[in-house]
């Protein structure tokens, strides 16, 4: 039977940074009706020094990865000016020390898209991950406007715009409980549309949000349907190049022993993450902004008035450290998933089980069990014709 690599933890010490999130604003044009983040009528903008000062300190400390990823994100984007990113991105590439290869990342509802910033795209290589929940009638259900109206014509011409302008995107799904109905249409709608890269990502609890798929229970079966039955309809014909559950899983199942386990989410400064204001936090993006007493609120200091090792020490960041540490070792001794999982996502433990020091979530079912099963399966499988084929030869 296939079997999972051996889990092995990421090595103490110095932090290694690979991912870098800012959040341009915490505004966003429109109000999805699952969207967790508080903020989201909040209009600050982070200033060029901000930026500034993120890299400076960033780069000087030695803590960057070789490849960092510099994801904008939180809020919408696209509502900064094009001149914003044009001179961020300037700003950034004039810091970057050699030996540092930087590329920026852009999630977006995609309302906003047009020449000029397929323009920008182009120049910058950025990544463009647009959201889109499928089909009108799927989409419309919960990603609208203030006024409750639907975004999905808006968001339909952004990624009409990328694919005349030949800018490469993926597109990322929330799943509600009537997508997961609906694999085919599912399919036929990314297909039509022109859409060859994509992501899901099952409707879940996190912040304020309480998930519907979950109130009735069976979330995980009927994730594990929709997504076997898309793999398969994906595969037998042309049409989708890259499914990220899949695509993406098969790289961690496949990667050697000593990269087994490795997650930057549960490790102190594996991802920085800096709001408008320069308040710096790190594990899951998604603490950034959230309210909490015990961890103070997530930020362990400030880019302006702190200096990275200061917020390394903090007490906010021994706090998270500690508990979510205590996760980690308690996945480690229990789940067979550790070695594709690394320990899982820290927000995820903290909303569902009250605790960063906890093991399984919902996430543990969708993210990582579901994709690593249906692999194993189909590798099983594979490993069985195989067998077949070798005995039939050997036969004849
Ligand atoms: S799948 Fe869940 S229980 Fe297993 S290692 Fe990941 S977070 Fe921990």
């Amino acid at each position: 039977m296939a079997q999972l690599v051996s889990a092995d933890t990421a090595a103490e010490g110095r932090p290694c940074v690979d991912t870098v999130v800012l959040q341009p604003t915490p505004f966003c044009n429109i109000a999805c009706r699952y969207c967790y983040l508080p903020s989201r009528s909040d209009t600050s903008k982070m200033s060029l020094d901000t930026v500034r000062a993120v890299f400076t300190a960033l780069f000087a400390s030695g803590w960057s990865h070789p490849w960092l990823t510099v994801i904008w994100h939180a809020g919408e984007p696209l509502v900064m000016p094009v001149t914003y990113y044009e001179e961020a991105f300037a700003l950034v590439a004039a810091l970057t020390p050699p030996g540092i290869e930087v590329r920026h990342a852009i999630q977006t509802n995609g309302m906003l898209i047009d020449a000029t910033w397929c323009a920008l795209f182009r120049r910058w290589q950025v990544g463009v991950g647009v959201s889109i929940d499928g089909p009108r009638e799927i989409h419309d259900a919960n990603r609208v406007t203030r006024q409750g109206r639907g975004t999905f014509d808006k968001t339909a011409a952004g990624i009409r715009c990328l694919i005349e302008e030949d800018i490469p995107f993926h597109v990322i799904s929330v799943l509600s409980t009537r997508a997961l109905q609906a694999p085919d249409e599912m399919l036929a709608f990314y297909r039509d549309a022109g859409i060859t890269d994509v992501c899901f990502n099952v409707e879940e609890s996190e912040g304020d949000h309480i998930s519907e798929l979950f109130a009735d229970g069976g979330a995980e079966a009927r994730f594990r349907q929709f997504l076997g039955h898309f793999w398969r309809k994906s595969r037998e014909a042309a049409g989708i190049r890259f499914l990220r559950e899949i695509d993406g899983m098969l790289t961690r199942i496949l990667r050697p022993d000593e990269a087994a386990g490795e997650n930057s989410q549960v490790q102190p400064f594996g991802m920085i993450n800096v709001d408008c204001h320069g308040n710096v936090s790190s594990f899951s993006p998604e603490l950034l902004g959230l309210k909490n007493a015990d961890y103070g609120d997530f930020i362990v200091g400030n880019i302006h008035t702190d200096s990275l090792d200061d917020m390394r020490r903090s007490d906010a960041m021994r706090a998270m450290h500690r508990d979510i540490a205590a996760g980690v070792a308690a996945c480690r001794a229990e789940c067979a998933y550790f070695s594709v999982c690394g320990g899982g996502s820290p927000i995820n433990k903290l909303t569902e089980n009250g605790s960063f020091a906890t093991t399984r979530t919902s996430f543990c079912d969708l993210v990582q069990k579901v994709p690593t099963d249906l692999i194993l399966d189909a590798l099983d499988r594979l490993e069985t014709v195989l067998d077949d084929d070798m005995l039939v030869r050997s036969a004849s």
